[in-house]
């Protein structure tokens, strides 16, 4: 009694092609658009053009409850993002369980007195928040702006008010730095002001809170602020059902193989559970909560660690619950295959796009000596500079990749030609001697010094950095060298 291919591509809004495609790379046979399918396949493919008609019929009557806001931390560099999310993270849940010993895990929970509780993003900055959402994956409920009440509104906090406004999450602002002598919180609000941004004490709805990371002050009235907002947008999830998940972070563990820090938006997500996590998939083989202690399920605003994937997944792929190992091969073989196929194509159009302007360039050169103008033009040439990324988490190569990207000119072509989680290995070393790319690494140990003379012998540039702004500097430097003229 399943739908026909006909009627599945009806209801999804998408063509019978389209559907067969997905049939094709998930294996299964194809037949006639008339042809019933069958409810599990029905089912998958409606999962891959994202809708999820089935399953919310299923879900009728089931459990919501409140849950707690997901939060990113967003403003301008040095502003204080990192040293506010160390502070707040000491307040968390787990490290109040580790006796103030964490480590960075990709999310946290903070517990109020009241028994609330808030989750933040432990990765600060737009990269990572514009890369989770590339992937659709729309995490954050509120935004944290930070702003330095030293300092005042930047580039970046501008770019922080677009972003939140464009994903259209509303925004808290922490002006920090209130311990220093230097700081004019009022001055900030004005600028906030005049920058667009209604502000509570003068009419409108966003929440300013004045805090310091280094004292500690005001912490409890940002985490108050967020609370308040939580309630007003009147958060809820579904608690019961097969879970939806994001992947916040995904790293490799020698011992444990590819662990990722996970938060359901819905359902609950169970131990033994056979997921798809974008292209990757595998069984849950344990879910630990942010302290490290085994649990065996994850409720929603919930992050958990999960354990069992066969490969690793990048930061913002969703996780969905398959009823079988033999589905989620399939459902990943799928993606796979079409991720290949984009990949594929988009070499395509850059190859193409690089003979257009190539043919465009020599109609340009013609048109030129067909004009009087007889002096030799230096004809402009497109530097290409490769680069291998490393970096400490898949989450930050992304961030990194992305940020690196921005280096793009008319002049400079940065071509990331491989990216990876982990320290600098021999490998890297090889395929930047092959290439000639310069590696960049990022929160990652500097190489061993064997590796670092090695380097130096055959002249590949290695840059670590631990604060991206560092880094872009850093690598512009090197672009100017590289491809004097530049900037
Ligand atoms: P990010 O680039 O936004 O992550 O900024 P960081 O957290 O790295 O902070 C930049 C600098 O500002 C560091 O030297 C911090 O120690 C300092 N800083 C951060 N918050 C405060 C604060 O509340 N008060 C003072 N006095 N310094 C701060």
């Amino acid at each position: 009694e399943g739908v026909t291919t006909l009627e599945l591509a009806k209801r999804c809004g998408q063509s019978v092609a389209t559907l067969q495609n997905i049939l094709v790379n998930v294996g299964e046979k194809v037949g006639s658009e008339f042809d019933p399918l069958g409810i599990d396949v029905a089912e998958l493919i409606a999962m891959e053009v994202g809708v999820n008609v089935k399953r919310l019929h299923s879900y009728e009557g089931s459990i919501v409850l409140p849950r707690a806001p997901v939060v990113t931390v967003m403003g301008h560099v040095d502003h204080g993002k990192t040293s506010l999310l160390d502070a707040l993270r000491q307040t968390s849940v787990a490290a109040k369980e580790a006796g103030g010993i964490t480590q960075h895990l990709g999310a946290f929970v903070v517990g109020m007195p009241s028994g609330a509780s808030i989750t933040f993003l432990d990765t600060p900055g737009h990269a990572a928040f514009s890369a989770m959402r590339a992937r659709g994956a729309a995490v954050t409920d509120i935004v944290v702006l930070v702003v330095a009440a030293d300092d005042g509104v930047m580039p970046q906090t501008i770019e922080a008010m677009s972003h939140a406004k464009s994903a259209d999450v509303p925004i808290v602002v922490a002006i920090n730095k209130c311990d220093k002598p230097a700081s004019d919180p009022e001055r900030i609000k004005v600028q906030l002001a005049s920058e667009g941004l209604p502000l509570e004490e003068m009419g409108g709805d966003v929440q300013v809170v004045e805090v310091s990371a280094v004292t500690k002050k005001g912490l409890d009235k940002l985490e108050e602020a967020l609370l308040l907002q939580a309630e007003l947008m009147d958060l809820k999830a579904r608690v019961d059902g097969a879970a939806q998940a994001y992947v916040v972070e995904a790293r490799l563990d020698r011992g444990r193989g590819p662990l990722v820090t996970a938060l359901v938006k819905a359902g609950t997500l169970v131990c033994g559970q056979h997921v798809a996590v974008g292209a990757e998939w595998g069984k849950i083989r344990a879910i630990r909560d942010m302290a490290g202690k085994l649990t065996g399920k994850a409720t929603p605003a919930m992050p958990v660690e999960i354990e069992g994937l066969k490969g690793l997944p990048m930061a913002g792929d969703d996780i969905t619950v398959v009823d079988s190992e033999e589905r989620t091969r399939m459902l990943s073989a799928g993606r796979k295959k079409k991720l290949e196929q984009d990949r594929l194509r988009k070499m395509d159009e850059e190859r193409l796009r690089k003979i257009d302007e190539e043919k465009l360039r020599k109609m340009e050169k013609e048109k030129n000596s067909d004009s009087e103008s007889t002096e030799e033009e230096e004809e402009p040439t497109r530097v290409e500079l490769p680069i291998i990324v490393k970096a400490d988490v898949q989450g930050t190569v992304q961030a990194v990749t992305d940020s690196l990207k921005t280096l793009n000119s008319p002049q400079v072509f940065v071509n990331v030609i491989h990216v990876g989680v982990g320290p600098i290995c021999q490998s890297d070393l090889d395929l930047a001697q092959a290439t000639g790319a310069c590696i960049v690494g990022f929160n990652v140990r500097p190489p061993a010094t064997s590796l670092s003379l090695a380097a130096a012998q055959a002249n590949i540039k290695i840059k670590v950095h631990r604060v991206i702004y560092h880094l872009l500097e850093d690598v512009g430097n090197f672009v100017v060298e590289k491809a004097p003229g530049t900037f």
